[in-house]
């Protein structure tokens, strides 16, 4: 029997996320040309930080036909529940194991090894000894390939890519099954979903940064293949979905992409979309986006509005349409061929706060745009990060709400044209940059926080995921979940309600709700708003209370007693 491992070293690409809780589609549609291949082939999946954690998986690693390793991170990213494996670590574990066939796949093997914003990558020839097959082409093909010719590694093209996105309709839907390996399987696991790769607007060679117009111009999945994965990933299980795999789901099934930069949305395929998903996955808990091009929004409002609106109907709460705006520095937007002005990003801003801003069912506003911005561009200057500064200022001033400002720092990837210029701005406004971030994050994204969920809002079902001290830190499923500390160690991996009681530059202070005054840890009862050091002493001494009155009688003040109330529960 034909067995393959497949260890996720994780993907973190400007348009498909891997990084758990997500699950890319990358080992799915692996899983699904081997089990294609072979129906009976013996497929098994660990990530990078299983493996860290047991090296004895290594055992069986040996013992397999094949070893498929999907890495590389090509934008830099924030993680809290699993890292992107390293080269180092891919030669130390790797090394000594000689039976399988050896195959590298993702963007690790296509542009290197992304580590961290504004460093260059580690080129693939550092594991070249590794590897028997670095695939720059398409994993799912390469593998296919190397099946039907008997695992003989020597002939198979590494460049394979897929002719067309009918390739891969019968590797999606095969390799669902897959996902009930992965160790946050069922409950806190997203699938991250392609419905088209490249880019509308690689025909002018796209953003200056970007790997996706090496893929051309827009290839689209049909709906119903799309539908047919999901329920495929419904039925194994999974109710956490993210229509996140494109560089703009406004564009889906755009009519004129491949002939125009910024071609007119088709609402109506949307609408098909998004409504075969929910047939699809009935009681999906999860359904988010994630790109959008401010440029196309601004361009077509209508058709966007439209689009919006159907997003929203099918949904969850607390989605986020991330915005790549990157600068709004015109000489930047000019010589990096950014997708839109600083006009079209307020645009299209407005249009989504229009539609999406009111609260939803998780206590989260229902669509709200994020911003990307990047820094080291060509032509950056000093002025870069005041006109960015005044840019932010003025959303924030004109009271609109954003989710989230992600200030990142380039990585130049081999095959884009930041790859001439590498590090030198980043280099040249190192200092500048360090200083615009912190004054962000003071002066805009903290009150920004408190705007877009004020003291008090309950925040339904935060995952907790790791503790920091005597910090658990939790978030929600879904595109850009807020970092949500509760003050005390509560168990790990399981879901709570919280109130939001506090605000950091990025994260939020909340505590469980309700709050069970007779078992809470000091530190919650501390964080509770009125309580403080000296009352949660107060409490602590002289629970258990029976009723609320007992409690209020308890406390100093009762008209703080009141206000706490708000929080609490006696059981
Ligand atoms: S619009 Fe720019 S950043 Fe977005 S996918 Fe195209 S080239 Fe990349």
């Amino acid at each position: 029997m034909l067995r393959v491992f497949i260890l996720d070293g994780y993907v973190d690409e400007p348009t498909c996320l891997g990084v758990p809780p997500y699950i890319s589609p990358y080992p799915r549609y692996i899983a699904g040309a081997v089990w294609d291949a072979d129906p009976h082939a013996n497929v098994s999946y660990v990530t990078i930080d299983q493996l860290r954690n047991d090296t004895s998986l290594l055992t069986n690693f040996s013992k397999s036909d094949i070893l498929v390793v999907i890495a590389g991170m090509s934008v830099p990213g924030r993680y809290l529940s699993g890292f992107p494996v390293s080269p180092n670590e891919l030669i130390s574990f790797l090394n000594n194991i000689s039976k399988p066939v050896k195959l590298l796949c993702g963007p690790a093997a296509r542009y290197g090894f992304g580590m961290s914003g504004g460093k260059p990558v580690t080129a693939t020839d550092v594991v070249k000894n590794v590897f028997n097959i670095i695939a720059k082409g398409d994993g799912e093909i390469v593998i296919s390939e190397l099946i039907k010719n008997n695992l003989n590694s020597e002939i198979i093209d590494p460049s394979l890519c897929r002719p067309n996105p009918k390739a891969i309709k019968n590797f999606a839907v095969k390799g669902a099954r897959i996902v009930t390996q992965h160790p946050f399987f069922p409950d806190h696991l997203i699938t991250e979903i392609e419905t088209y790769r490249g880019c509308t607007r690689s025909i002018t060679g796209g953003c200056s940064f970007c790997s996706e117009p090496s893929k051309g111009s827009p290839s689209f999945r049909a709906a119903d293949e799309i539908c047919e994965e999901i329920a495929a990933l419904y039925n194994a299980g999974i109710r956490h979905f993210r229509i996140g795999n494109q560089p703009c789901i406004f564009s889906y099934m755009a009519k004129d992409a491949g002939d125009e930069e910024f071609p007119r949305p088709n609402p109506e395929a949307l609408e098909h979309l998004f409504q075969g998903i929910r047939t699809a996955a009935p009681n999906l808990i999860t359904l988010h986006i994630d790109n959008a091009n401010p440029g196309i929004i601004a361009r077509y409002p209508k058709e966007c509005k439209r689009i919006a609106k159907s997003i929203i109907q099918y949904h969850t709460a607390g989605d986020v349409a991330a915005f790549g705006v990157e600068s709004v520095d015109p000489v930047v937007i000019k010589k990096n061929n950014l997708k839109a002005t600083a006009e079209e990003v307020y645009d299209a801003i407005t249009l989504l706060n229009e539609v999406g801003s009111q609260q939803g069912a998780n206590g989260l506003p229902e669509l709200l745009p994020g911003l990307n911005f990047v820094f080291g561009l060509d032509g950056e200057t000093k002025n870069t990060f005041t006109l960015d500064y005044e840019f932010l200022k003025k959303i924030y001033d004109d009271n609109l709400l954003l989710r989230r400002i992600n200030l990142r720092q380039v990585i130049p990837i081999p095959g884009t044209r930041m790859f001439q210029i590498g590090e030198k701005n980043i280099r040249k406004h190192k200092a500048a940059f360090q200083h615009f971030k912190r004054k962000v994050r003071q002066t805009i994204e903290r009150p920004m926080l408190k705007r877009v969920v004020p003291p008090g809002t309950l925040l339904k079902a935060v995952f907790a995921e790791t503790y920091e001290g005597k910090l658990t830190f939790s978030r929600q499923l879904g595109s850009y979940p807020l970092l949500v500390g509760i003050p005390g160690v509560y168990p790990l991996h399981r879901f709570y309600d919280v109130k939001i009681v506090d605000y950091g530059y990025r994260s939020l202070t909340a505590v469980p709700f309700p709050l069970d005054v007779n078992t809470a840890p000091r530190e919650t009862l501390e964080a509770v708003p009125g309580v403080g050091k000296k009352r949660a002493i107060r409490i602590l001494a002289k629970r258990p209370f029976h009723t609320k009155k007992d409690f209020i009688n308890a406390l100093d003040n009762p008209m703080i007693a009141q206000a706490i109330g708000d929080y609490i529960r006696l059981d």
